[in-house]
């Protein structure tokens, strides 16, 4: 199987190779086979797009927010057309499956550039009336914007970082995962073929060295980037020297409170959705499952029944439920975690080591797990393990599980079940994370803005809110009256 691109990068509106640069591969995660060859991208590559990106950006920003929506509408028009081969890509880049990519990968992508178009025709100040005249303000875009994104949505992450940056105005180099290169250089070519003037979306390939040039670069005016929280303080301190903004979109182990008079089967999807998905492989995953104690028995019952019907299997077929793990490192790390779970005295309840697949043996699949009877203090329930490994933990009453859900530097999301209204906004009160479930889990629609709080992150991404975090305010106070000067 190959997915070969036409070269490695994509800049200034065309697909360019390196030639100097260190060569990478992609793998297929289900068989482990190379699909592609990729070289990273060297300085002076970094210097072109530089210089393709800050004459993109005039050309772009002179434009009408009316034009740039009617641009991006066009694009995301073109990425629903292309969903079913975008899905395709994305399966052999990420190992997910293929009724996941088809639904939530690019197609999501698409819901993100069509809700940004439509905000760039609708990008406003504030007027502000003042005894001698009135101030108004411009939200201006900040420049040359750097997206860095992690595996395990590739092209989801692309375009959430490209779509509010470039309905500001700005113009955007986004580096890939090393691990994932490929759906970067479609959304480049989607752009493109949607009328993106040259230079405005640049995809640059390379490694964490490449993340920290762009992090640190003064032509760059702000970095966003998904990754790992020691990543993301690293971007954080490069971007300091330059005074970048930044947006950090980090990781977690979120929280889901089950009460005792919660739909005890909604609960279970929600664990499920919120710690199998994707493989397990997403940052606001529910991987501490916090069960009142007097429900706990049928709520592990009802999961594990569920759990050991999940089809693990060959990615491209439709009828697969759970493909492999990303990479050989992720499988490795993962089944480290199933050792150490058994290790610090968690009982296994289900799964807990790598899967076979027929035909597929070199894959890196392994077998969604579920540990009871575990302690807050085991690695297991406080690291983020970042594959499919949920922990279930029991409590007696509010007080307890919000003391415990928030004992952890991570921030990102929490699920809370019940039937109890006033209950549910209580929690959600309560509980510190930027997003918060209430019976449902793992929702992002665009609408609704994303992100984490404490070390999970600074900023947020979609919704209204993304708007601030691709642009400035510039305030414009105007006189209308004499101003008397003291001396
Ligand atoms: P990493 O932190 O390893 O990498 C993220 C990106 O940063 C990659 O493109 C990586 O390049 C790049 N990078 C690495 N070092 C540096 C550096 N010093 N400066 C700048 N960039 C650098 O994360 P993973 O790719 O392993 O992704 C998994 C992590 O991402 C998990 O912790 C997860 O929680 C988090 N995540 C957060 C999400 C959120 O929205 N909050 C969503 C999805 C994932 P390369 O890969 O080429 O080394």
């Amino acid at each position: 199987m190959r997915a070969q691109p036409q070269a490695s990068h994509y800049v200034d509106g065309a697909y360019v190779e390196d030639p100097e640069g260190a060569a990478f591969d992609s793998l297929y995660p289900a068989t482990g086979e190379t699909i592609a060859t990729l070289r990273e991208a060297t300085p002076g590559l970094l210097d072109r797009a530089i210089e393709a990106a800050r004459r993109g950006q005039a050309e772009w920003a002179a434009m009408s927010g009316g034009e740039r929506g009617r641009v991006l509408r066009r694009a995301a028009d073109l990425m629903r057309e292309k969903n079913e081969e975008l899905s395709q890509l994305e399966t052999l880049d990420t190992g997910k499956a293929i009724q996941e990519t088809r639904v939530a990968d690019a197609a999501s992508g698409a819901d993100c550039i069509e809700y940004f178009a439509a905000l760039a025709a609708d990008m406003r100040g504030a007027h502000i009336p003042l005894p001698n005249g009135f101030a108004y303000t411009r939200h201006e875009p900040l420049g040359i914007c750097a997206g860095i994104g992690a595996w395990n949505y590739p092209i989801q992450i692309a375009s959430w970082k490209s779509a509010p940056a470039l309905a500001c105005g700005n113009a955007m180099i986004f580096k890939p995962s090393e691990v994932t290169p490929l759906s970067a250089l479609k959304l480049a070519e989607i752009y493109a073929e949607a009328g993106l003037p040259a230079g405005v979306f640049n995809v640059l390939q390379g490694k964490g060295a490449l993340g920290a040039a762009l992090s640190s670069h003064p032509a760059i005016a702000k970095v966003s980037v998904t990754g790992s929280v020691g990543t993301g303080a690293r971007v954080m301190g490069a971007a300091a020297e330059t005074t970048k903004h930044v947006t950090l979109e980090l990781g977690g182990k979120s929280p889901i409170l089950v009460f005792a008079d919660a739909d005890l089967d909604a609960a279970v999807s929600g664990a499920i959705l919120g710690n199998f998905y994707s493989t397990g492989q997403i940052c606001s995953n529910g991987t501490r499952v916090f069960v009142e104690k007097s429900v706990r028995a049928a709520f592990v019952e009802k999961l594990c029944e569920r759990a050991k019907a999940i089809r693990i299997g060959d990615p491209l077929d439709p009828q697969t439920h759970l493909g492999p793990l990303v990479s050989k490192a992720q499988y490795d790390k993962v089944l480290a975690y199933m050792a150490a779970g058994r290790e610090e005295g968690a009982t296994l309840a289900c799964g807990g080591g790598a899967a076979k697949v027929e035909g597929l043996e070199n894959g890196w699949f392994v077998e969604p797990t579920v540990f009871t009877d575990v302690a807050d203090a085991m690695r297991i329930a406080a690291e983020e393990i970042f594959g499919p490994v949920m922990c279930v933990l029991d409590f007696d009453g509010e007080d307890e599980a919000i003391a415990r859900a928030n004992a952890t530097d991570f921030g990102l999301a929490a699920g809370i079940y019940t039937r109890d209204l006033s209950r549910a906004h209580r929690m959600a009160a309560r509980v510190e994370a930027g997003t918060v479930w209430v019976n449902a889990y793992n929702l992002t629609p665009v609408e609704m803005p994303f992100g984490g709080v404490k070390r999970s992150g600074i900023g947020r991404e979609n919704g209204r809110e993304a708007l601030s975090h691709y642009s400035q305010v510039k305030s414009v106070y105007v006189a209308t009256g004499p101003e008397e000067a003291p001396y």
